[in-house]
């Protein structure tokens, strides 16, 4: 009887922590040149003006950095401006990329920003979406499970706080270019992306279909 009330027990502790799962916070640099940054990507290519660079999020895009490290991940997100970036070219923007959150090949969760600030992460959609970014992808170090499964509780844990609509892979985000949410000014700005792949991507969605995300629209 003991025995098995203590099974009982340690079930529910295991069960208490995978749906606690911890989120430890190293925010990236978030000086007053960086929200000036944010605030004139959101005037310039979506046509907000806002006083604060703040976004309601409506979309979760996960990525993956083709970074071999937390560190050197972290390190590409940290610094205000794009690396090179040179304020004499206009109509290109200086803010660098980030997401909000970064996830390390062992599942770990690290949260680089507040959710409802504005990160540079997929064209088109920043003004509605939070970035989740996950260390690796490349051929060397492919994706593993431990970051599925922190994805999925990520992605449970934000669409339970926020009216989240859609949840899609990078490599979809072209297919958002007709949609009402689409807001980037320039036709011709476009990159190909194919992060972090159909596979994680719908392995994700149907983890948490409960949620009854809306289908990415077809090309
Ligand atoms: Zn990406």
């Amino acid at each position: 009887m003991k025995h098995s009330l203590l099974i009982l027990i340690s079930c529910f502790l295991v069960v208490g922590c995978a749906s606690n799962k911890e989120i430890i916070q190293i925010p990236i640099l978030f000086n007053d040149e960086r929200v000036a940054l944010t605030k004139e990507y959101l005037q310039q290519r979506y046509g907000l003006e806002q006083e604060a660079p703040e976004i309601i999020p409506r979309m979760i895009v996960l990525h993956w950095t083709a970074i071999p490290s937390l560190k050197k991940s972290f390190e590409a997100f940290n610094r205000p401006t794009l690396p090179n970036w040179r304020p004499d070219i206009e109509s290109v923007s200086g803010l660098n990329v980030s997401a909000h959150f970064l996830v390390d090949q062992d599942g770990t969760i690290y949260q680089l920003m507040p959710e409802n600030i504005m990160a540079r992460h997929v064209i088109g959609l920043n003004h509605c979406a939070i970035g989740i970014e996950n260390v690796g992808g490349t051929d060397d170090m492919p994706l593993t499970k431990k970051q599925l499964a922190a994805n999925i509780y990520l992605v449970k844990q934000l669409a339970s706080k926020y009216p989240i609509e859609y949840v899609i892979g990078h490599h979809e985000y072209t297919h958002f270019e007709n949609h009402p949410l689409w807001l980037e000014v320039d036709d011709g700005y476009r990159t190909t992306k194919t992060d972090p792949g159909a596979d994680f991507t719908n392995k994700v969605r149907q983890a948490n279909k409960k949620f009854n995300f809306k289908p990415v629209p077809s090309k």
